[in-house]
């Protein structure tokens, strides 16, 4: 049998011998007939299940804590008992904290469209009349890429650290070049690779020099979605901008999608003063008023603040099976071939993996020719370009533990074979 040494310390006979045993244990795999998804960061049926009173909540109930018919139009900022069980979370003042719509990409989308076509407070030109880019930390989150695209938005990545995103790369880029109008953050459990913005990279992109129009799209996606008991404190990035004397600079982002139902949640957004009387401003003109009623039935299921963090403690119980398992199959299957790098996240929702330079693309494809669907390899990165072709990212949360398992370990198979090919090619 075959002994495992990493790979890239290998002879060329010893590669081959690999690479054959890798090819029939590839074969073996496609023969077994799996169809089995691992592509997208979605809860599982039984977090869903978590969530059930909101099928048949609010029982009858219409009307806010000040007395408000809420089945009526009006109330534009959102519930305020919701607000107030999310402010602490989100370090945002309840008043500068808006609870809207069902997806928060949704209103970073539209933050972007309004910047575009108005500006935003204390720039000169709204965007759209300038060549602008954005900062992309990477890997990152693929559809904050799309979005840029869409509109023509030029992105410019950035590498991404365990506390944050490369403070010296961006200040370099922003002191060089005011056409860049703003960078993606996700600043807790980043999407995908589960780094947390330390306190001091905060305070470093808070007050470095950039234009006045610059803005951090602070996508606080998974502020509450921890997997175990070491939990960072929440950063309060506008307390922190304002005491930077740049109280403009941070629009923050988060939804209820990962707490309670995707697209069937409730989005936030909060800024300094400023920035949220231009939201309001420009979100008059597109809608009367959030689905209070759906606001409500969040309030009726979650409480308070306590009650949120006893409801993301029950996902937890559901989740770290399923993370253990990513960490167990690549120690077992891929460390011991030195076939990839990767981190075990503390919260939010995806493994980074990284294997050899030059066989993502086709790790990827051969696990799907095997019937196992991941992420395809690029998406991590803007324009789908990832110039090393090395990062796969891996959403443990949908299918049950069982499959997941059996979804690895085929990636895994198709992994190791991917790597022999690139070193024999
Ligand atoms: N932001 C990040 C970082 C995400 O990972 C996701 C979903 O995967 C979203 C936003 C989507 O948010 P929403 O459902 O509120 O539109």
């Amino acid at each position: 049998l075959l002994s495992p040494a990493p790979l890239a310390d290998l002879d060329t006979a010893a590669l081959r011998e690999a690479h054959a045993a890798f090819a029939q244990a590839y074969d073996e795999l496609k023969a077994a007939g799996l169809a089995l998804d691992i592509t997208r960061g979605k809860p599982s049926a039984d977090q869903l299940d978590l969530s059930n009173d909101l099928l048949h909540l609010p029982d009858g109930a219409y009307r806010d804590a000040a007395g408000t018919d809420l089945r009526n139009y009006g109330g534009p900022n959102g519930l305020p008992e919701l607000r107030a069980i999310f402010a602490d979370a989100l370090r945002v003042p309840v008043a500068q904290l808006l609870a809207l719509g069902n997806s928060s990409l949704t209103i970073m989308h539209d933050t972007i469209a309004q910047a575009l076509i108005h500006g935003v407070p204390g720039g000169e030109l709204p965007w759209g009349r300038q060549s602008i880019s954005f900062l992309a930390p990477v890997p990152g989150y693929d559809r904050h890429f799309t979005i840029l695209e869409r509109f023509g938005i030029r992105m410019i990545p950035v590498p991404m650290n365990e506390d944050g995103p490369d403070v010296e790369a961006v200040a370099s880029l922003l002191a060089a070049d005011d056409s860049i109008k703003g960078m993606w953050c996700v600043p807790v459990y980043s999407n995908p690779t589960g780094a947390v913005y330390s306190e001091e990279v905060v305070r470093a992109l808070v007050s470095m020099p950039a234009a006045p129009d610059f803005r951090l799209f602070w996508d606080n996606a998974y502020a509450v979605h921890h997997l175990s008991d070491d939990r960072p404190a929440p950063i309060d990035v506008l307390a922190l901008a304002a005491e930077a004397g740049n109280p403009d600079r941070p629009l923050i982002f988060a939804s209820t999608s990962k707490v309670t139902f995707p697209g069937a949640g409730v989005a936030f957004f909060g800024a300094s003063e400023a920035n949220v009387a231009w939201f309001q401003h420009n979100a008059a003109a597109q809608s009367i008023g959030p689905d209070k009623l759906n606001q409500l039935r969040h309030v009726q299921l979650l409480k308070d603040a306590d009650g949120l963090s006893a409801h993301m403690e029950k996902h937890r119980t559901i989740l770290e099976p399923k993370f253990a398992a990513v960490d167990t199959a690549f120690r077992e299957r891929l460390a011991p071939w030195g076939a990839g790098t990767w981190n075990a996240p503390k919260g939010g929702y995806f493994v980074s993996l990284d294997v050899l330079d030059g066989s993502a693309k086709r790790a990827v494809q051969l696990a799907k020719e095997a019937g196992i669907a991941v992420t395809p390899a690029g998406a991590t990165f803007p324009y789908g370009d990832d110039p090393r072709d090395a990062n796969i990212r891996i959403a443990p949360t949908f299918p049950p533990v069982e499959e997941l398992r059996t979804a690895l370990d085929g990636l895994c198979t198709a992994i190791l074979l991917a790597e022999a090919e690139t070193l024999l090619a």
